[in-house]
């Protein structure tokens, strides 16, 4: 098994690309810069690339020696629809477009990872994936349905976020739930307009969906197990446009989250006869549009005592444990056809520490060493000699 830790140099240049790709971001399945920065220097180095693959999605594989076993990293590539105040110098050049979770350091380190792999002597097929539209789009869900683990068989997959809330150098990779499953609905109410002075005359759709938004709130509290986990937000309702006016529909819209697929259902079927029963009840009839959206994204136990294995190689990592996030990570849909481990590395600044999704967010330059060594060292034990 031979070891590359990432030399100080190549660390400033990968610092290099992660300023590049945040002064270009781009959005869900609009990757192509992104993608052509990645291939040209994949190719470079000897690495095998496939693009044009789940939409702009790309994967680069290394093979060497006889040995059939192999694994996957994944590094998702998309920025997101954010107007960026974080002040820095390579702040986004796209008013409107920002790398605000991060991706383009996620990006800088597998790229810098499949570079100094490209120089290690192991025994098997490393394939290096770099995902379009982590955020909300499902671009996992895309490659996967492309024939991802088809065309590049894996024994296990790997990805990892950076994540503000924990100090720099901590791994958290959880036995079992990392991030939850997510679903979100549109409930159309709709009643009989009237003047505001004579509701008598009409069907009111605003008493419904107030009466429907509390309801809501008992499938947590009242038809789910407290020792299981679940959230029902509502966050938003439109309806009416004058003081005296009772419209004739009222639209609520939300988002619901999960772990368990058993908890996922419960949250389904209840709302389904929640909001039937109430607009009925109430006069008004409504309409339920709820999807599905990502799975729970669960790990592999063995593939995840892995990863704090090597994380607990070095000095510089440490293995800490923390609570799964109820957000949910399109990851899950690779963790569905493969063994594997999705990771948290802390990111965690000083002073102002911004989170994910803030306009004040800028990815911590401070954890590429961490994570590329991290994959390296993953390739090394997975595929050593
Ligand atoms: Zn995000
Ligand atoms: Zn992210």
């Amino acid at each position: 098994m031979t070891r590359h830790d990432i030399s100080p140099e190549r660390i400033e240049e990968t610092i290099r690309w992660r300023h590049h790709l945040h002064a270009y971001p781009e959005l869900a399945f609009e990757e192509r810069q992104t993608a052509a920065f990645i291939a040209g220097r994949l190719a470079e180095w000897g690495i095998t690339v496939k693009d044009g693959y789940g939409g702009t999605g790309l994967v680069g594989t290394l093979k060497r020696g006889t040995s059939s076993r192999s694994i996957a990293i994944r590094a998702d590539m998309d920025a997101l629809p954010i107007i960026e105040t974080s002040g820095v110098a390579y702040a986004s050049k796209t008013q409107g477009k920002m790398h605000a979770c991060g991706h383009d350091g996620h990006v800088a380190m597998l790229l810098a990872a499949a570079r100094q792999a490209s120089e290690m002597d192991f025994d098997g097929t490393v394939h290096f994936i770099f995902q379009p539209a982590e955020e909300a789009e499902g671009g996992a869900r895309v490659m996967v349905a492309d024939g991802l683990f088809r065309d590049f068989p894996a024994d296990a997959v790997y990805a990892l976020h950076n994540w503000p809330a924990l100090d720099v150098g901590s791994v958290v990779a959880r036995d079992d739930a990392m991030m939850a499953a997510f679903g979100v609905f549109e409930i159309t109410v709709t009643g009989r307009g009237a003047h505001g002075a004579m509701p008598h005359e009409g069907a009111d759709p605003l008493v419904a969906a107030a009466q429907i938004v509390t309801a809501l709130q008992t499938i947590a509290s009242r038809n789910i197990s407290p020792l299981d986990a679940a959230v029902v937000s509502v966050t938003q309702i439109h309806g009416g446009d004058a003081w005296n006016v009772i419209p004739e529909k009222a639209v609520i819209r939300g988002t619901t989250r999960w772990f368990d697929k058993s908890v996922g259902d419960t949250l389904e079927n209840r709302m389904r006869a929640l909001v039937t029963a109430l607009a009925e009840g109430l006069g008004c009839k409504a309409e339920l549009d709820y999807q599905r959206r990502y799975p729970a994204t669960i790990n592999d136990p063995a593939a995840a005592a892995l990863v704090r294995a090597v994380a607990a190689e070095g000095p510089a990592l440490t293995v800490v444990d923390a609570p799964p996030s109820m957000a949910a990570e399109d990851f899950a849909f690779m963790l569905d056809e493969r063994p594997g481990c999705y990771l948290w590395l802390g990111a965690r600044r000083e002073g102002a520490n911004p989170g994910l999704h803030s306009p004040h967010y800028d990815f911590n330059d401070a954890i590429i060493g961490h994570g590329v060594n991290l994959w390296t060292r993953l390739i090394a034990t997975s595929l050593g000699r």
